[in-house]
């Protein structure tokens, strides 16, 4: 086993990943997690790999850039994706896990790697680890425990963190929703009949959005802007932006089986949250009404009239840096390159991009254990694009804003649309990459 020492610090998406590849090339890795000593206001399992809101990594259509991503990552021996892989339920098109079983996975296969030392303590200052190990990632996440916040800030420069706010969606049991109401169904028939499918007529759908758009909000405490991430808009505020926005979004009717004459006029999907099904949450019904409404809004839903709610939706400030600015190109601080960022903290966005970001980082941090240059995924690859999304070389619009990986990426360089041809290519190009990653690798 080698001797050097790599400290990894939050064992959320991003930093087991991270420890998982780092500790694979025979480094020992101390992984601290400040969980069950401190959770965060999202966080609730004292179990590693926590998926904070949706049980759902998206696409697993490898055409899709979502699909694409994890095909990719495959290539590392992604151990966020083996753990979907193996705690998946049926969610269509989607990699839908047991949100429990998948943290356990995750979990024990850390535990189970003799170089990997998983250590329960909130870091205060990551300074403090300067001289105790070869290399440090900091992968502590959007919601950062506020002493390292201001550490974070000390190391780059005391520039301020840039911020969005993300909200979450309620799930309510199964035994509570009324199936003489709801029928089973995937959209479009992708996966079998893998979604609750809530219908709703012209009338209801009407009172159910006036009720939402005039919804008491749980306001923020802290007085700025609320800035919300464009992919995971509380469901009021795409309300807000027109009568019919849910119609086209979340409410859409379409690809259910119906006729063309015989359609609801919009429906909510529940998607199973766990296995044994006793648990469904509201799908993109991220929310930051006041409880009270909460249950008022959802009960409007004929299947949801007695529903019972155990987990309400709410809202979070996510932080991350300004990556362009204060990261160097091979991910570590510009003033300090002993120590590496990686996950949403960098400006990525979602379950996979916070994993696929870890992959990255880790590449980079072998790279300088080994003495070699580090050579990032190529362009015009998901993991590609995201890191130079990342590090400023590709914009989009002109403030730096947290990114998933989107179609857009990939007509950055003139190409007009994204394609399966595109995806093809990417996969060759990965293959290539890891190959020559591995190489030497006893
Ligand atoms: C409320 C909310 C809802 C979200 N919903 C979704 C969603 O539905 N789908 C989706 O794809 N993405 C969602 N995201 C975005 C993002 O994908 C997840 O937050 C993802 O878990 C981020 O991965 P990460 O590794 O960067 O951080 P995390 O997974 O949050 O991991 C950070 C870890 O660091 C620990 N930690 C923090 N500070 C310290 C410290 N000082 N010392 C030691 N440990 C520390 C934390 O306890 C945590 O375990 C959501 C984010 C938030 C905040």
């Amino acid at each position: 086993m080698n001797s050097r020492v790599v400290a990894v610090v939050g064992g959320g998406i991003s930093g087991c990943e991270c420890s998982f590849l780092i500790a694979s090339w025979g480094f020992r890795v101390d992984l601290y997690e400040m969980k069950p000593k401190r959770f965060s206001e999202a966080h609730k399992s004292e179990k590693l790999g926590e998926l904070v809101c949706s049980n759902s990594l998206k696409s697993k259509n490898p055409n899709s850039p979502q699909g694409l991503l994890k095909e990719e990552m495959k290539r590392f021996g992604s151990l966020i994706i083996e753990a979907a892989e193996n705690t998946a339920i049926p969610a269509g098109d989607s990699l839908s896990v047991d949100r429990d079983l998948f943290s356990e996975y995750i979990t024990n296969r850390l535990l189970s790697m003799e170089n990997v030392k998983v250590i329960r303590e909130e870091v205060l200052s990551f300074e403090d680890l300067f001289d105790k190990y070869d290399a440090i990632v900091i992968a502590t996440g959007p919601l950062t425990a506020p002493d390292s916040v201001a550490s974070l800030k000390r190391m780059i420069g005391n520039s301020d963190l840039l911020y969005f706010y993300d909200a979450i969606s309620p799930i309510v049991t199964f035994e509570s929703i009324d199936m003489s109401k709801a029928f089973f169904g995937s959209r479009y028939k992708k996966g079998g009949d893998d979604y609750i499918n809530c219908p709703l007529t012209e009338k209801e759908y009407k009172d159910l959005y006036d009720a939402i758009v005039n919804a008491e909000l749980i306001e923020s405490h802290i007085n700025e802007d609320l800035k919300f991430f464009e992919g995971c808009l509380p469901i009021e505020e795409i309300a807000r932006r027109g009568y019919k926005s849910l119609l086209f979004g979340p409410f859409k009717p379409v690809g259910l089986g119906f006729s063309k004459n015989d359609m609801a006029y919009g429906v909510v999907q529940l998607r199973a949250e766990n296995r044994a099904r006793t648990l469904y949450s509201i799908v993109s019904f991220q929310t930051r009404m006041k409880y009270g409404y909460q249950e008022k809004v959802l009960r409007m839903i004929p299947a949801l009239k007695n529903c019972e709610i155990v987990r309400y939706g709410q809202m979070h400030r996510n932080i991350y840096v300004d990556s362009p600015t204060v990261l160097s190109k091979d991910l570590t601080l510009k003033n300090n390159s002993k120590f590496f960022l990686t996950g949403t903290l960098t400006g990525v966005e979602g379950y996979t991009e916070a994993a696929a970001s870890g992959i990255i980082t880790a590449i980079s941090v072998v790279s300088y254990l080994k003495g070699r240059e580090f050579i990032p995924p190529p362009d015009m690859t998901a993991m590609g694009l995201l890191y130079r999304y990342v590090i400023g070389e590709i914009s989009m619009g002109r403030e730096f804003k947290p990114t998933n990986i989107n179609k857009g990426l990939f007509l950055h360089n003139g190409a007009k649309r994204y394609s399966e041809k595109m995806a093809y290519r990417a996969v060759r190009e990965i293959d290539r990459y890891s190959r020559a990653f591995y190489d030497g690798k006893s």
